[in-house]
């Protein structure tokens, strides 16, 4: 497990937790449940690690991608999007 960490916000420290992201782009709605993150107990600042961080992103880049390109190809409107990763006792 990784050192202590401090909240940017209010300087509290943080702990552990799995949570819900959601990234909006263009109409796509996109929910990933089940990332770990760091939480703020005082004030509910989130952080996630920053290579997960870019490798979420970069997921959302990639269904967004897909599915407008699957909209623009079979006229469907956009669809919302809802990962769920499984339950883990190890914090990545
Ligand atoms: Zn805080």
């Amino acid at each position: 497990m990784s050192e202590a960490k401090r909240c940017p916000q209010c300087q509290n420290e943080m702990v552990w937790q799995r949570k819900t992201i959601r990234y909006e782009r263009e109409g796509l709605p996109i929910t990933l449940e089940g990332v770990w993150v760091r939480v703020c107990p005082a004030c509910g600042h989130k952080l996630v690690r920053g290579p997960l961080a870019i490798q979420l992103m970069d997921l959302a880049d990639q269904l967004f991608r897909s599915a407008k390109q699957l909209g623009e190809e079979a006229n469907l409107p956009m669809p919302s999007v809802h990962l769920v990763f499984p339950e883990t006792d190890e914090i990545p």
